[in-house]
C-alpha cells in the first residue's frame, strides 16, 4: 500500500455510502486517477452495491455494509504486503 492510499482508506467507504462532501469525493477520484489498485478495489465494492441495489434493497442491510467494509479492509491489507 501507498501512503497515500492509507490517507484515503477510511473515506473510502463513507465515498462508497455517498455521505461524503464534493471537495473530498474529487480527492478521491483524483487519487484513483493515477492509484490503478484503488481503483480496481473501489470498482468491485461499487459492484457489489449495484448488485445489492438492483436486488431492491433501498438501504443496505447492516450485515452487508459490514461486509463491504472487510472486503476493502481486506483489499487494503492485502496490497501492503
Ligand atoms: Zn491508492
Amino acid at each position: 500500500m501507498r501512503k497515500d492510499c492509507k490517507k484515503y482508506f477510511k473515506r473510502i467507504s463513507e465515498y462508497l455510502d455517498g455521505e461524503l462532501d464534493d471537495r473530498t469525493c474529487k480527492e478521491i477520484e483524483e487519487h484513483l486517477q493515477d492509484c490503478p489498485e484503488c481503483l480496481e478495489c473501489i470498482n468491485s465494492l461499487k459492484k457489489s452495491i449495484r448488485l445489492c441495489k438492483e436486488a431492491g434493497n433501498e438501504e443496505m442491510p447492516a450485515d452487508t455494509r459490514e461486509r463491504l467494509r472487510s472486503t476493502l479492509r481486506d483489499c487494503f491489507n492485502h496490497k501492503s504486503k
